[in-house]
């Protein structure tokens, strides 16, 4: 019989006596769901396991309630094990300095839902249909035989519900919504998990939704409708970045928007960019271009530019791309 990799990455976790598990920096909702559902099975079934990822470790405060969280250790804890489990991770880069970590481990497996993962696993998981790697997740603990209780249930909701916009995405398949419902019906409560994830923001931050969608602007040409926050308004209202991670799906809910864009002016002088697509923009492919990348719907990566340069720049790809679109 040939092995699925789900069957064979099963039967790696099920070998190894311990097990690193770790995810993109500055992981979202998705990734953090992901990694903790693991590490809380692995546990359960008596493994040595090390949960982490490649930076310093700061929880945004909209995840801090989730189940296990306390448990996350820098990574220079995480130095040797039989299997390094990577969730939600499109490529090495994007394991921050755990990268430099991987030729330490024998078996490394990769499983993720975005379209360009590298394949840098020695096992790779991949499925590009899934709506968030807590549905791939949720497929191999059920072919592990876990014991899905109610906080991995909570977990793996949480990670759905960020990744398909609460599912309204594009990647809101029946699947998604099959995978949702078991989740409830093993224990995850939608609301709660809505109310800590999407209504526990600070004061201050909600200030900055205001601050962003004052300083909206749309450009016709292109349908890209954007915004910005500097590293100041950030410092001022005492927030972090993941704390505005939303606050692009209010830029989207415009009409005229094909792209939205959120700029974020990193401490380093950088920024940050976020976009999502409502058609047929291909973002990731932009955001690939910039050096980051994503799904064709949402995708992210980090510009040196000034924020002038930076519409230009993601105007223009919006341009070529509906040029091509429209004389195909
Ligand atoms: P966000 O805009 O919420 O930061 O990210 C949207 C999507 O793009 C997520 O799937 C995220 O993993 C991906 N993404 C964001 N920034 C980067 C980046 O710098 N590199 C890569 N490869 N993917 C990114
Ligand atoms: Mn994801």
């Amino acid at each position: 019989m040939v092995k699925t990799a789900l069957e064979e990455a099963a039967h790696k976790l099920h070998e190894a006596n311990s097990v690193v598990v770790t995810v993109h920096v500055q992981p979202d909702g998705d990734a953090l769901g992901s990694l903790l559902a693991m590490a809380r099975h692995l546990k359960n079934i008596e493994k040595t396991v090390c949960t982490t990822w490649g930076e310093e470790i700061r929880i945004p405060a909209h995840y801090k309630w989730m189940p296990g969280i306390d448990e996350i250790v820098d990574f220079k804890h995480c130095i040797d094990a039989d299997v390094l489990l990577t969730l939600d991770c499109a490529n090495e880069h994007r394991l921050g300095f755990m990268e430099k970590r991987l030729t330490r481990f024998s078996s490394i497996i990769n499983i993720d839902h975005h379209i360009d993962n590298s394949k840098f696993g020695t096992i790779n998981v991949l499925d590009f249909s899934a709506s968030a790697t807590c549905e791939i997740v949720y497929d191999l603990l059920r072919v592990m035989n876990a014991d899905i209780g109610a906080d991995i249930s909570t977990l793996l909701y949480t990670g759905i519900v960020t990744d398909t916009g609460r599912f309204q995405y594009s990647n809101t398949t029946a699947k998604a919504l099959r995978t949702a419902a078991d989740l409830v019906d093993l224990g995850a409560n939608p609301n709660a998990i809505f109310q800590n994830v999407y209504e526990n923001l600070s004061f201050a931050s909600l200030k900055l939704l205001g601050v962003i969608l004052e300083r909206s602007h749309y450009l016709e040409d292109s349908g890209l409708v954007y915004s910005y926050l500097s590293d100041n308004d950030f410092k001022q209202a005492d927030a972090a970045m993941a704390d505005t991670e939303s606050f692009i799906d209010y830029l989207r809910i415009a009409r005229e928007a094909k792209v939205a864009a959120i700029f974020k002016e990193t401490s380093d002088g950088k920024l940050k960019v976020s976009l999502r697509s409502k058609g047929d923009i291909d973002v990731g492919a932009i955001a690939r271009e910039g050096g980051g990348g994503g799904h064709r719907n949402a995708a992210g990566f980090t510009l040196a530019l000034t924020i002038e340069d930076a519409v230009v720049w993601i105007s223009e790809r919006i341009k070529s791309q509906s040029t091509a679109t429209a004389a195909s």
